[in-house]
């Protein structure tokens, strides 16, 4: 039985005091009754994985990496590597997320570099998958992410017995306002599962399938009927507290009504 996740993606935003706010406010509002049914994660820039570790340590809120370096350790400037990260007690690493792919160059090779890092490093890779509109439009969507998840999982560490997060995001429903129908996403996540499944029936089971684009509070709703969805990755509205502790609720709610 999977878990649901429901992750915040803060991207650039924030100083240290805003964020320890913000983690104080989480913290406070996370309710007792979601402990054993949906995980909640955030992840700040890098530079407030210390914060992370220091307000979140001992609550069920789990942090973890929005990058990181594809080399382990070396002359890489500017770079964090995912063991660094792991040391300040992250637990996930969110890697080949649209953004990084068009605005760094990240490409399936080096984000399946990525990958094997995470794992190594003991973090749980949250893997970026998602088509541009023009894609959509040419009917590529699908061809599109089970091709991008293929070389994500074209791995050499072995990493198929570890956990796995695939989130599902649409470019063109990432900080738009527009959502994904929920028969495409219905459809998009049953050719991820094949192609899950075509690595291992057990790699299949384990992993976690999350939709991310413009996930608010009153579309979540919807989104977490989906049988195959495991939850949502969710950006410009993890930033509000009240907004992304809702989105917990409506997932715990979605849950309960299904069971
Ligand atoms: C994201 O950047 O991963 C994302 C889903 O952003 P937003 O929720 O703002 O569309």
């Amino acid at each position: 039985m999977r878990r649901p996740l429901i992750a915040g993606n803060w991207k650039l935003n924030g100083r240290r005091a805003d964020v320890e706010e913000r983690l104080k406010a989480l913290r406070a509002g996370f309710r007792e009754e979601w402990v054993e049914a949906v995980d909640m994660l955030v992840c700040p820039p890098a530079v407030f994985l210390p914060s992370c570790e220091s307000s979140l340590k001992g609550s069920p809120i789990a942090w973890g990496s929005q990058s990181h370096a594809a080399e382990a350790s070396g002359a890489y400037t500017g770079e964090v590597s995912a063991s660094m990260i792991a040391d300040f007690g992250a637990s996930y690493a969110i890697v080949g997320h649209s953004e990084r792919r068009a605005l760094f160059a990240e490409t399936d090779a080096i984000v399946a570099q990525k990958v094997n890092r995470a794992v190594a490093a003991g973090l749980t890779p949250i893997v970026c998958v998602g088509e541009t509109l023009d894609q959509r439009e040419a009917g590529e969507a699908e061809t599109v992410i089970c091709s991008q998840l293929l070389a994500a999982l074209s791995d050499e560490s072995g990493f198929l017995e570890a956990p796995f997060v695939v989130a599902y995001e649409p470019v063109w429903a990432i900080g738009t306002g527009k959502v994904a129908s929920v028969a495409d996403v219905e459809s998009v996540l049953a050719a991820i599962r094949r192609v899950l499944k075509e690595g291992s029936e057990s790699l299949s089971e384990r992993t976690l399938l999350l939709y991310g684009g413009s996930v608010k509070p009153s579309n979540t709703a919807e989104l977490c009927a989906l049988p195959d969805l495991d939850g949502a990755l969710v950006g410009g509205a993890s930033l509000k507290p009240a907004d992304f502790l809702e989105i917990m609720n409506q997932c715990f709610k979605s849950l309960s009504s299904s069971t």
